[in-house]
């Protein structure tokens, strides 16, 4: 994301306060990788999540977040076969929804990934008035239990404007600040407690002053990477 951020930005400062926090999905999908794919499947359109490398972004047709994977893949050609990286759950979910053929890359959340149907089935049982909120990150099997499937702003607009007053949250922790605050009335329940991303709980409060005081670890994207890897988000600022 400071990649993301770097690239769309160049001019501008950006900073990491905690250097070694990165998103392990992201790593399941390499450079290497993914142009061995591309040889192997010169035909296909590559769309990118946001969660990707500036590498993997440079090779990549699209790039979509989980708000707008549906309209970027609804938006392709449709006699055009999608490889979808990295994320093989949100690339199903987006299937499912645009009836594509999309080849899913193998990666995951390990986050989302590890919250199991069994866990959500004993939560819905513990609070049987609550609706089902999860991130398309999940399994397609927990997907298939949710009242609501959708990115991180959609589950908090939905939960704010839904006028029932508790809700089952399968994504990661850190929701639950904006969706307490916009709804301080409602209650909200995990759908398993083990939802914590590491790498995002690196970025501490004193990193984050460190950071802003001293203007470092600051990212940056080399130019000609920078370029290539603008295309793809480009692409997704057109569609939407
Ligand atoms: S929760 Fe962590 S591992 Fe999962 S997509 Fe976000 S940063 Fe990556």
């Amino acid at each position: 994301m400071a990649e993301t951020a770097a690239i769309l930005s160049p001019d501008k400062i950006v900073l990491l306060p905690e250097i070694k926090a990165g998103c392990p999905m992201a790593d399941m999908a390499t450079w290497e990788a993914v142009k061995k794919m591309k040889e192997e499947l010169p035909q296909v359109v590559v769309v990118s999540y946001i969660n990707t490398s500036a590498a993997v972004k440079s090779l990549s047709d699209y790039c979509c977040t989980s708000s707008n994977a549906v309209q970027i893949v609804q938006a392709i050609s449709p006699e055009k076969d999608i490889l979808f990286i990295p994320d093989q759950n949100l690339a199903q979910f987006t299937a499912q929804k645009t009836k594509r053929k999309i080849i899913p890359w193998t990666g995951y959340c390990p986050i989302h990934h590890s919250l199991s149907k069994e866990e959500v089935l004993q939560a819905k049982k513990n609070h049987p008035q609550a609706l089902l909120l999860v991130h398309p990150e999940c399994r397609p099997e927990v997907c298939t239990l949710a009242d609501y499937i959708g990115s991180t702003k959609g589950i908090i607009d939905f939960a704010s404007k839904s006028n029932h007053q508790e809700f089952i949250i399968g994504t990661e922790k850190g929701i639950i600040f904006p969706l307490l605050s916009k709804n301080p009335d409602k209650k909200f329940y995990w759908a398993s407690e083990r939802m914590v991303c590491p790498d995002m709980k690196l970025i501490s409060l004193e990193k984050i002053l460190y950071s802003l005081k001293e203007l470092t670890p600051q990212v940056t994207v080399p130019a000609p990477l920078r370029k290539k890897s603008l295309q793809a988000i480009n692409r997704m600022v057109e569609v939407i």
